[in-house]
């Protein structure tokens, strides 16, 4: 079980991490990337930096979050 926290994600959990709305929800919270904790976020919780290093599957799950679908 990956941990939640300030340290951030592994980034093999993240696909899991865009599943789930509490986890994603805490990021933009708290305005700290999912991945690498720094702000801002956009509504997947992820900074631009991260935003553009996804995989396909990672970039579908996060438009779910922009389009406002969610998980
Ligand atoms: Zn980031």
């Amino acid at each position: 079980m990956d941990r939640v926290n300030s340290e951030g994600l592994n980034r093999g959990a993240l696909a899991w991490a865009l599943t789930r709305r509490d986890i994603v929800m805490r990021a933009r919270r708290t305005n700290s990337c999912l991945l690498c904790c720094q702000g801002p976020v956009n509504e997947a919780g992820l900074c631009d930096v991260c935003s553009v290093m996804l995989s396909e599957a990672e970039q579908k799950l996060v438009e779910r979050w922009m389009a406002g679908v969610g998980p």
